[in-house]
């Protein structure tokens, strides 16, 4: 594996753009730059822990400033999280074009190569921003924090930001989301959630995706949802198709109860 995600460091491109580590622009919301990411030559294996540690840490610091952005506006972020092809980028159009007109909503897409996700985006209208991460396989505090600056998200704005395919890295990594989303299509196996404890239990709702293709398949939905709460028991479980609209309506009222609790939660100045 990446050691905890030293992977892919200096490949990011931000919208097409090389994202360089060693800029020094004054950032908006005191997204103060590190110069000092901690790469380089492979490390030993004495060292391997608190490099980990370093990482994670620096992450949290880009993550808390992305929250305090998101806070002061309202605005809602949720970080989607799965394998690849669970149909996120299918989900997130269905979601739009259900909201569309009712809010405002930005995209913010992760994967490791192309802009197809960001353009299928783009074509709902709603703005959408492409992170390439090149080998990197998780999108971290300090590349949202950036994309948010290109953005520029409004006031009780909804932000989906789609990560990268995979079910291990981005478990580890806050973006100041409010929630990470897992979605789980039923083309997979139904025991992910304790193959891959890490992410369900850090994540507030698992979305069963794909439900319409159950009549062709062996899985076990109630022993799915048994495993999801058994690493995590608060989790909330939604079961919907994007394909054919079928339970989007609960995933959607999810969202706007999640919206109104940001602009809730919104600082009142003066
Ligand atoms: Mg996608």
């Amino acid at each position: 594996m990446c050691t905890t995600c030293g992977c892919g460091e200096g490949e990011t491109h931000i919208d097409g753009e090389l994202h360089e580590h060693h800029h020094a622009q004054a950032l908006a919301h005191h997204h103060h730059h590190r110069e000092d990411h901690g790469h380089g030559a492979a490390p030993g294996h004495s060292r391997m822990v608190r490099i980990e540690q370093d990482i994670l840490g620096r992450n949290n610091e880009y993550a808390a400033a992305n929250r305090r952005y998101l806070a002061e506006r309202g605005i809602l972020a949720l970080n989607l999280v799965s394998s690849p092809g669970s149909g996120k980028t299918a989900l997130l159009t269905g979601t739009i074009d259900n909201l569309k007109g009712e809010f405002p909503m930005a995209v913010i897409e992760g994967d490791q190569q192309t802009a197809n996700d960001a353009e299928r985006i783009r074509r709902t209208g709603v703005p959408a921003l492409q992170i390439n991460t090149g080998k990197g396989c998780h999108l971290d505090g300090h590349m949202v924090g950036h994309a948010l600056e290109k953005l520029q998200p409004g006031e009780g704005t909804i932000l989906f930001i789609e990560n990268v395919g995979n079910l291990v890295c981005p478990a580890a990594f806050d973006l100041g989301e409010a929630h990470k989303v897992v979605i789980l299509s039923v083309t997979e196996g139904e025991d992910k959630p304790v193959k891959y404890p890490d992410m369900f239990a850090a994540a507030g709702l698992m979305i069963l995706n794909k439900i319409d293709l159950l009549p062709y398949l062996e899985f076990d939905v109630d022993r799915c949802v048994e495993y999801a709460r058994r690493v995590n028991p608060g989790i909330r479980v939604l079961k919907l198709s994007a394909a054919t609209g079928e339970g989007m309506a609960d995933w959607v009222q999810w969202i706007r109860a999640g919206r109104e609790h940001a602009l809730a939660g919104r600082p009142v100045a003066g």
